[in-house]
């Protein structure tokens, strides 16, 4: 099957006189006819369901929906994209270890990285992507267990170069694990360029209608975990009775292991009718990805040719620093474009407030155009010199163009230009 099919059919397939629509199963438990019935389950998880803490029959079928998407083995959702990050890294990170992770990431995925993580004695090594390949392999340690970047990366823009990535950390024995929230399985699949291991926050394009906060990991499979240097999946778990993920589950023994071992201690699953949600939104991604990127595209062209407009990010643009990786890596950028206005501050203010169709939120990827001003929302803590350390111009406006008529999106922008001077 083709995306836009996957998106309608994957991961539900009603048999006769059942509902057409994957049903929301509500219950946080399960009926078994005998304790015999009970104690083989929990032998054994996959053969049956327990408890909604760590897997329920709505959230499943969007689970295997995603999986087929990003061409993985399965998938583990989660209550946020954080949580999913955190729960990537900690399946094969333990006190001690270490991993790298590329300095273009979500701002709330540097704070875990580098704050929360650092107190649980898992140390983040940050790279810029434009690192050359040795000073990569300068940071690995021998406790290194992962790699980390973020396809499209959220605010920076820029492409991960997730090929050259792969290579490196294969060549170390580790795995690598891309956030794919931007770009999402229509406009790039991870895994064909060598990621091991997939994680979104579907709380963005997946979900698209600003519904609720989510997130997904998603196993490739493909990854060698008896290597040597993941004794926690080869060597017996001693809170699952001896059992060890390699030799039981094979392919499928990391997300095995992130359902039964943290997912049942940590407890961040969805609630069923979240689920439902996420899968009405799943079900339009492939047709909305391609018109966000379209409108995108033809608002970053007009930015480009704007006077009042000093530069414009967008990966999709010809003369964007990323638009070869784009090009090799994406079939189309999204909806998301990063510009600066001339002026700094003070006109960034006064254009932002002049908008009207777009809307002044903390959030991108919605189904409706929203606007952001790093230097006085999510950036606002820091000083003028911590702003340009990091990339941040006080000019810099983000903006997400959603699936409203461009010409309409086009007008707004025209509005709110015309009120700087
Ligand atoms: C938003 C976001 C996250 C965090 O996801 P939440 O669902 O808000 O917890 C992680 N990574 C990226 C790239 C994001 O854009």
């Amino acid at each position: 099957m083709k995306d836009a099919t996957k998106c309608l059919h994957s991961g539900y397939h009603p048999k006769n006189t059942e509902p057409r629509v994957v049903p929301i199963v509500q219950s946080t438990t399960y009926v078994f006819d005998s304790t015999d019935d009970v104690a083989a389950v929990f032998d054994d998880p996959t053969k049956a369901l327990i408890y909604s803490r760590f897997a329920n029959p709505t959230v499943m079928a969007v689970e295997q929906k995603i999986a087929e998407l990003e061409g993985g083995v399965a998938a583990m959702c989660t209550t946020s994209g954080q949580a999913a990050n955190l729960l990537a890294i900690l399946n094969i990170c333990r006190a001690g270890d270490s991993f790298i992770s590329t300095t273009q990431i979500y701002g709330g995925t540097i704070n875990l990285f580098g704050f929360t993580l650092k107190k649980l004695g898992i140390e983040c090594i940050f790279v810029g992507e434009e690192a050359t390949d040795e000073e990569i392999e300068a940071a690995f340690k021998p406790n290194t267990k992962a790699v980390f970047g973020e396809t499209i990366a959220n605010p920076a823009l820029s492409v991960f170069d997730i090929e050259r990535f792969a290579k490196i950390a294969h060549k170390h024995g580790v795995p690598l694990i891309v956030d794919n929230t931007f770009a999402t399985p229509i406009l790039c699949k991870p895994f064909e360029f060598g990621a091991d291991i997939v994680t979104h926050s579907t709380s963005k394009y997946m979900d698209g209608h600003a519904l609720q906060i989510g997130g997904v990991i998603v196993d490739s499979g493909k990854f060698d975990w008896s290597n040597g240097n993941f004794p926690e999946l080869v060597e017996p778990d001693e809170s699952y009775h001896g059992l060890s993920y390699v030799k039981e589950y094979g392919k499928m023994a990391y997300i095995l292991k992130a359902r039964m071992q943290l997912m049942r201690d940590f407890g961040c699953y969805p609630a069923a009718h979240s689920a439902f949600l996420l899968n009405l939104g799943l079900e339009t991604l492939a047709v909305r990805m391609k018109q966000y990127c379209e409108n995108a595209l033809t608002v970053a062209k007009y930015l480009e040719a704007n006077d009042k407009v000093e530069s414009v990010m967008y990966p999709g643009l010809e003369n964007d620093k990323c638009h070869a990786l784009a090009k090799k890596y994406l079939k189309g950028c999204s909806g998301v474009i990063t510009f600066v206005i001339k002026g700094g501050k003070a006109n960034a203010v006064k254009f932002m407030d002049a908008l009207s169709l777009a809307s002044n939120e903390v959030h991108v990827a919605d189904i409706r155009t929203c606007v952001l001003h790093p230097a006085s929302e999510t950036h606002r803590q820091l000083t003028d010199e911590q702003l340009v350390a990091a990339g941040i111009n006080s000019g810099m406006v983000r903006f997400s163009v959603g699936l409203e008529d461009v010409e309409d999106i086009l007008a707004d922008l025209d509005k709110a230009f015309a009120a700087i001077d």
